[in-house]
């Protein structure tokens, strides 16, 4: 007998069918057993009666969270125990036959309620039990729907989605890189991507016009509320186009994915506003600011742009750094200034960052695309001619071959995700996050790992203190 998914049992009253699933709760009343049975789509009652005997025996040893599959009859319920609150409240099964497919241990914490009230340790260490809750089944769902839509959207706009390496080479985009060493190239290092940064853009350089990516990036920083070391990006880019361009593709996708997912929502201005980095550091004293009318309102999505960002900033130690993106261009009026390494710190990018409701969800720009005028950027951040060709010697050479215009954004799609779900937490939207200090404590990593791998790799530890903060040793 095929097994039937719970949500569409009610549509099969009268008839005879099988469903599997967890026993959710299980109780008495009087002599007849209830198991309200649980899968992926919802929650059936299944009724448990003494005179089946050999199956009503069975039915008295289950506990909460035991997997089972059962075969019987789909019957209306009586009119006054019809639950409104369940989707298949109508119906019930009563089981004629029945399988224990595992038993299982008392959990160590309550899934039914939402979870925010459980230590993290806890719901990080058994996640696989943590993402049994409703809630954040649901919140899976939701961002495999969201992820699911951006790509038909974008494959209806002629966007080709490609994948870009991971181990690659350490790349500059502010943070710090998790490297990976190289077995075979002893004492050598790969970097894993801050970003498909550079990738997108040899992309263009190949000729694929329009490009995007569901993109996984590490930045070793400090994790935070809305930062995670590895985390996901929505990343595009494409070819001959200006900044409004890909504001256009941006605005267009985030409005759809709000109407066509998120009913519920509105957006409160449309176009997204453009505010000026000057101002909004002026007006609300920094460059993520919350336009929202009404901050009580849930429901509510106040998008808007920050634009003209200065494109370098003074570092403590002196010099020059960029502030956003070091393969961005500036301004068209300010192309003299980078060329002439004049007036620097007027000098403005054409960064554009989408916030909203006072979240960073996305940023990116138009891009320096001649050798000329990347190199001069380089140089401006005081990087001498040999670490240029050390470093980015492959992307001049690329675009010493005809790279066409071009420019792009990443979403952080943790954070627009958690947005649009009314969580506070980025973890709450990822399967199997990191902890606040960048542990997965479910997998105990980062963890030792062999002398005889480290050998391999031609690496010795040399700070015995390291050791002591992992708790399974090997
Ligand atoms: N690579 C940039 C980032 O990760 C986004 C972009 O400029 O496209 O922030």
């Amino acid at each position: 007998m095929a097994r039937f998914t719970i949500i569409d049992t009610a549509k099969h009253v009268g008839e005879k069918i099988k469903v599997s699933g967890w026993a959710d709760t299980v109780r008495a009343h009087g002599k007849i057993l209830f198991i309200d049975l649980r899968d992926r789509s919802g929650f059936l009652q299944l009724v448990f009666i003494p005179s089946n005997k050999e199956v009503y025996e069975i039915a008295k040893e289950i506990r909460s969270e035991w997997v089972i599959e059962v075969q019987g009859q789909i019957v209306k319920r009586p009119e006054n125990m019809v639950n409104p609150n369940m989707e298949t409240g109508t119906v019930e099964m009563v089981v004629d036959s029945i399988i224990v497919l595992a038993k299982s241990e008392t959990l160590p914490f309550s899934i039914e309620e939402s979870g925010y009230e459980i230590s993290e340790e806890v719901r990080m260490k058994y996640r696989y039990l943590d993402l049994r809750r409703q809630r954040l089944k649901n919140n899976l769902i939701s961002r495999h729907n969201i992820i699911k839509f951006i790509r038909n959207f974008l494959d209806q706009e002629s966007f080709i989605e490609i994948e870009t390496p991971n181990l690659t080479k350490s790349t500059p985009e502010g943070a710090r890189d998790y490297i990976v060493p190289s077995r075979m190239q002893p004492g050598n290092f790969y970097a894993l991507p801050q970003s498909p940064q550079q990738y997108k853009q040899l992309l263009m350089v190949a000729g694929i016009e329009k490009y995007f990516q569901i993109a996984r990036c590490f930045r070793d920083e400090d994790p935070r509320g809305d930062r995670q070391p590895e985390f996901t990006q929505l990343d595009m880019e494409m070819s001959f186009v200006q900044m409004q361009d890909v504001m256009d593709v941006t605005e267009r996708l985030l409005i759809s994915i709000v109407k066509n997912l998120f009913l519920e929502k509105k957006i409160q201005e449309v176009p997204f506003p453009k505010i000026t980095y000057k101002e909004a550091i002026e007006k609300y004293g920094t460059d993520r600011p919350d336009t929202r009318k009404d901050k009580n309102d849930k429901n509510t999505l106040a998008f808007c742009w920050v634009v003209d960002f200065p494109f370098f900033e003074k570092k403590d130690e002196g010099g020059w750094t960029f502030t956003h993106n070091p393969f961005s261009a500036s301004k068209p009026e300010f192309f003299k200034d980078i060329l002439d390494k004049k007036n620097i710190g007027d000098i403005l990018t054409t960064q554009y960052d989408i916030v909203l409701n006072g979240w960073e969800i996305g940023g990116g720009s138009i891009r320096n695309h001649t050798p000329e005028a990347l190199e001069k950027v380089f140089e401006i951040m005081g990087y001498k001619t040999a670490d240029i060709k050390e470093k980015f010697g492959h992307i001049l050479t690329a675009f010493s071959f005809g790279a066409p215009p071009h420019g792009g954004i990443a979403w952080g799609l943790d954070r627009f995700i958690t947005l649009m779900l009314n969580e506070a937490n980025i973890r709450e939207v990822i399967a199997f996050p990191k902890t606040g200090d960048g542990r997965d404590i479910m997998m105990q990593a980062p963890n030792l790992v062999s002398k005889k791998q480290l050998k391999e790799l031609s690496i010795s530890i040399t700070k015995k203190s390291i050791s002591k903060k992992v708790t399974n040793k090997k």
